[in-house]
């Protein structure tokens, strides 16, 4: 789970990395309020689940409360790479200096956190590290070791930090960054930039904080901070659902049990000719209830022209599953043909009640492989 830039920073805080003063705001009334709170010069920060929202125009600098409001009005509501702008963060303005890059993240490869740091911050770091990678230090830490304060000495003359004042105010940076990544189990805590001011002091301007899903209920606390809202609504009800539920944007709804069966069907979808819309996994129960509660997400999207069922019954019982499209049938009103693949435990017994009630736009096929091309038949 991605954190936006604002609940990011309430974490380094947490952990004694700096962060400017702001206020989260998602009317223009509450932007000038804020920035008449805090005082001075503010910067009116879009919040959205990605980067590059100063290039697309959702930050701007606001000398007065006024000027602060007239910004919130045009940037919520902007679209930013498909997100739409729905907050606010209202910070105190920061002089700049200089800006830098410093951020941590798992290096699979080695089974050890990595830890980049470079004093050339503020731009896109794989551009940095394409051209000039010198200029990028890199540093891994043993997870058994911790992270020692000859590490971040190392990282900090890697990149060639001088003066002495930010050399330590960034050791204690990089060390509270490792320990919120251990402490809040996440997978990438990056700060980009990592300013200077004018006056020496060294503070985190931007955040990205990335957390570990499967963690969350270890941290309620960060569970909480998710925002429904930033989902689509389909994505959303699955979640509420506790469904598997991924979007894609061709026409084919795809729902199948176990990732690695979901997985092939999509291959064999585009195989096939066509494009998958989605797809939920069922995963190994597939009971009545899951069915009815996938095809209702399934078909809920309107890009969805026909739904293909792929099952292969292990521990998932195929009569199990077509009680579930009946009854999935007899609650909902789904007018895309379903086309249907069922195989394995019961699978017989599964396509004899299938056939019986015999719904007018239900396919029932042999193969994964004529169930796909069927469905996409179907789309066209
Ligand atoms: P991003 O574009 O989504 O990565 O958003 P950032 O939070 O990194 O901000 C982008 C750029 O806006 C920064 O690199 C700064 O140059 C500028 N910026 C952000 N906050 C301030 C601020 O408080 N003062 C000044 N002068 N510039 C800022
Ligand atoms: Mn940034």
């Amino acid at each position: 789970m991605d954190l936006y830039e604002y609940q990011g920073k309430e974490l380094f805080r947490r952990f004694g990395i700096p962060v400017s003063d702001g206020r989260l705001a998602t009317t223009p009334e509450e932007a000038r309020a804020a920035a008449q709170e805090l005082g001075g010069q503010v910067v009116v920060k879009a919040q959205v689940l990605t980067g590059g929202r100063g290039k697309a125009g959702g930050i701007k600098l606001a000398e007065r409360p006024d000027q602060a409001e007239e910004h919130a009005r045009a940037i919520l509501g902007m679209d930013i790479n498909g997100h739409v702008v729905r907050k606010l963060w209202i910070e105190k303005a920061s002089e700049i200096a200089r800006e830098y890059y410093l951020s941590l993240t798992f290096d699979r490869g080695d089974k050890k956190t990595l830890f980049m740091f470079t004093k050339e911050g503020g731009i896109d770091i794989e551009e940095v590290a394409a051209e000039r990678p010198e200029a990028l230090a890199r540093l891994h830490v043993d997870p058994l070791e911790g992270f020692q304060p000859y590490q971040a000495r190392r990282l900090i003359y890697g990149a060639g930090i001088e003066d002495e004042s930010e050399q330590k105010q960034i050791a204690k940076i990089a060390e509270g960054l490792y320990t919120a990544l251990v402490e809040s189990e996440a997978m990438l805590c990056e700060i980009n930039p990592l300013i200077v001011t004018p006056e020496g002091d060294v503070r985190a301007l931007d955040s990205k904080f990335t957390v570990d899903d499967n963690a969350l209920f270890r941290h309620p606390d960060i569970a909480e901070m998710r925002d429904l809202e930033a989902y689509p609504p389909e994505e959303r009800a699955a979640r509420e659902k506790e469904v598997t539920y991924v979007k894609l944007d061709g026409e084919v709804g795809v729902l199948g049990n176990g990732a690695g069966l979901v997985m092939s069907t999509l291959d064999v979808v585009a195989l096939a000719g066509g494009r998958p819309a989605n797809f939920c996994d069922l995963g190994g129960g597939g009971d009545a209830q899951g069915v009815v509660d996938a095809l209702e997400i399934i078909s809920a999207d309107p890009q969805v022209k026909t739904i293909l069922f792929n099952i292969f019954g292990g521990i998932t019982r195929c009569d199990e599953v077509a009680r579930g499209i009946l009854q999935a049938l007899g609650q909902l009103t789904i007018d895309d043909p379903i086309v249907v693949r069922l195989d394995g435990t019961n699978a017989e017994e599964g396509r004899r009640l299938l056939e019986e009630a015999a719904p007018q736009n239900l396919h029932v096929e042999p193969t994964m492989l004529d169930a796909a091309k069927r469905a996409v038949e179907l789309a066209a």
